[in-house]
């Protein structure tokens, strides 16, 4: 059981295994309770290891928030995958599991499998509503929140686009919550150590929003006058890897950009030819995740994200 009830600030592990090393692999948890009774929001972060922006969002809100002015609890998971993040990779490098597609997880599978176990039994039941926080990872960066189950608490996170998929990843940790009636969002920002103030001060207020919509916070939330829904999204991978010169900038996430506009170029790094030049495939794109550096990039790898602005 992570809740009490006495109001405070309090930290504890939930324990997962032993490694081969014999190091004790756990979860750390941080638990804000309020003065006053209301719903549990369990926040996540860190379940991609390459994601490092949400811990430092996580952070600030578990310093800044005051128990004498919440309704309620927050349970607040900065590292949901410790073994990713210690290498920076999506996925854990022991068992090469992608720890947001093998939930529910399994107690007596693979060491990933057994990590969304605990996550699973231990952290979901507890909570009534979930904020799941995502970034770019070590290259791109990017800008939307997830449709699920209720939103109004997407919405209330206050981001400029957002999307409704027809078709949701299996084994994420969100699919499993709203089997359980949890009502969750998922955010995707910042990536890439860019303007890492700007996306972890959007980050804070976004669950300062939610906290707020919940009416676990006095307050209303501060939302942009517009919103864009969209329902069509694609990822674009390149066929060839290299090194990815932009064609567009920081400054062109959120913007709408003509088909056929020049997204990337992949240049090989051995004889300098272009390799592939990657362009922008709807009528009409809103740019949701870019590289606005040169990378290096894979052969399928997420270059770029773009939604049908036709399908807002
Ligand atoms: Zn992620």
């Amino acid at each position: 059981m992570l809740k009490s009830d006495s109001p405070g600030k309090r930290f504890t592990w939930l324990p997962v295994t032993t490694l081969a090393s014999g190091m004790e692999l756990r979860i750390p948890v941080h638990i804000v309770t309020g003065s006053q009774p209301g719903p549990t929001l369990g926040i996540t972060a860190g379940i991609h290891g390459d994601e490092y922006l949400p811990l430092a969002v996580v952070r600030e809100v578990v310093q800044q928030l005051d128990p004498g002015q919440l309704k309620g609890t927050v349970i607040a998971l900065p590292v949901v995958n410790p073994l990713a993040i210690e290498t920076q990779t999506r996925h854990t490098t022991t068992d090469m599991l992608n720890l947001n597609r093998v939930f529910p997880g399994d107690p007596h599978g693979w060491l990933t499998e057994q990590l969304a176990a605990v996550v699973c039994e231990q952290f979901l039941p507890e909570i009534e509503y979930l904020i799941d926080l995502h970034a770019g990872g070590a290259q791109p960066i990017v800008d939307y929140v997830y449709i699920q189950n209720d939103e109004g608490m997407s919405r209330a996170f206050g981001f400029p686009a957002l999307y409704r998929p027809a078709h949701p990843y299996t084994g994420t940790l969100t699919g499993v919550a709203q089997d359980h009636n949890v009502a969750c969002v998922v955010v995707e920002m910042g990536g890439g150590m860019l303007e890492n103030d700007l996306y972890l001060a959007r980050g804070v207020r976004g669950i300062y929003n939610v906290l707020k919509y919940l009416n676990m916070l006095p307050g209303t939330p501060e939302v942009p006058e517009q919103q864009t829904v969209v329902t069509e999204m694609s990822v674009i991978r390149p066929h060839k890897g290299g090194l990815l010169y932009p064609g567009v900038k920081f400054e062109d996430i959120g913007t709408v950009v003509p088909r056929d506009t020049l997204l990337g170029t992949v240049v090989s790094p051995y004889t300098f030819d272009v390799l592939e030049e990657i362009r922008a495939p709807y009528a009409q794109n809103l740019m949701i995740l870019l590289r606005p550096a040169i990378t290096k990039v894979h052969p399928g790898d997420y270059a770029y994200m773009v939604a049908d602005a036709a399908s807002a």
